[in-house]
């Protein structure tokens, strides 16, 4: 069994990104050294974020509409790293959704481990632990603030994979709801039910730990309670429960493994540059044989929540695609064996699986 690992300090509130300036600060005593805030796109010239651009923090956003990879990371690094004119960092900040999370995840590991993101994408391959990070959501459900992994696309390797890692989980967490007051509703929806799916992968997956289930289970409440309620979704109350869900999301998948969606939506991600969670309600609105009381969960989920999802979007796929999309799925090893067992692939049969691309 794992040694299972949680974030060590959090703050939950309204407002409570307030504190973030008292908690840097209080950090850079312990370990003096520049700030390198990251911070998603959408935050640029916001009140929220101004009063952190000054002359001794490094600070970067994020351009949000493609997911992290790779090579960006090594950009990002290569940036702050010249910014940095062999000063030391203090610690690291990163604020925004979970591809803002997972940049500023990956950015402190290699702070410390040398080398190239790529050379960390897989399990325990991070051997020390990165520069002292202090997340901020700003949009709930994939439980970036919570997990050990920071999701990566390698494009030369067609592959989408993170660092996973003990030295991966945040040191420090501001849970503000207020913060994803500004959301779109069909992103709210989406990344909401990364959490969920998260979650419903990993109760019917084989690979189970106590506490992660109690977590999941008690995720799912609340995503029900948000996306099933009498009240709108992003009500003050829905979006102060979304960012417990998300946590809770996150911190049951450290301690499991998703199952059948994850995957197939990876195939998206990496062919067709769909961004994760909306990727993952595509595959999960397709996969009712795998998941059928959940499904139909979902499916009234959609409904009250008036959420249409694309079509069509592998209506016109070359044979090539279709079968990178295969390819790009199938090589999820670890979640299909939690889902289906070791002999996944006679499940998963390379017609089949491009018939459920087609449907989409
Ligand atoms: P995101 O970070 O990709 O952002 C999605 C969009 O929302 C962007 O346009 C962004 O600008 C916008 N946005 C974010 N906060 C906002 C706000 N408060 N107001 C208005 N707009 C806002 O969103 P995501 O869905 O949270 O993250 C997806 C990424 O998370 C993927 O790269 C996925 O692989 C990764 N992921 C990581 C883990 C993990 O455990 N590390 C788990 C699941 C998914
Ligand atoms: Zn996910």
């Amino acid at each position: 069994m794992n040694l299972s690992k949680n974030v060590t300090f959090y703050t939950f509130g309204e407002g409570s990104l307030k504190q973030l300036e008292s908690r840097i600060k209080e950090r850079q005593e312990v370990n003096p050294g520049i700030v390198c805030l990251y911070v998603d796109h959408f935050f640029k010239d916001s009140d929220l974020i101004s009063r952190f651009n000054k002359d001794d923090n490094i600070l970067h956003y994020i351009d949000s509409t493609h997911e992290p990879s790779t090579d960006g990371v090594d950009e990002i690094l290569k940036q702050t790293i010249e910014k940095l004119n062999g000063q030391k960092p203090s610690c690291v900040v990163g604020i925004g959704g979970g591809s803002t999370l997972d940049t500023a995840k990956a950015i402190s590991n290699l702070f410390e481990n040398k080398g190239r993101a790529e050379d960390y994408q897989g399990w325990d391959l991070v051997k020390k632990p990165g520069v002292y990070k202090i997340g901020v959501p700003t949009i709930s459900g994939t439980g970036a603030e919570a997990s050990r992994t920071c999701v990566m696309m390698n494009v030369k390797k067609n592959l989408k994979l993170g660092m996973n890692s003990e030295y991966t989980i945040y040191d420090e967490l501001i849970l503000d709801p207020e913060l994803t007051k500004t959301v779109p509703r069909d992103q709210f929806f989406y990344t909401g039910m990364d959490t969920y799916i998260h979650c419903v992968e990993s109760l019917e997956g084989t690979f189970r730990h106590p506490v992660g289930d109690s977590f999941s289970h008690q995720a799912l409440n609340e995503c029900r309670d948000v996306f099933l309620g009498q009240e709108d979704m992003m009500s003050d109350k829905n979006r102060a429960k979304m960012m417990v869900a998300s946590y809770l999301g996150g911190a049951a998948i450290a301690n499991s493994y998703v199952g059948v969606i994850h995957p197939i939506s990876a195939g998206l991600s990496v062919v067709l540059d769909i961004h994760h969670c909306l990727a993952n309600c595509i595959a999960f609105n397709q996969l009712r044989e795998f998941y059928p009381k959940q499904h139909d969960e979902f499916q009234k989920f959609l409904d009250i929540n008036k959420i249409n999802l694309p079509s069509g979007i592998c209506s016109n796929l070359s044979d090539e695609q279709l079968d990178r999309l295969y390819e790009s799925s199938i090589i999820h090893e670890k979640p299909l064996i939690n889902a289906l067992g070791e002999k996944f692939k006679d499940v998963l049969t390379k017609e089949k699986v491009r018939e459920i691309f087609s449907r989409m």
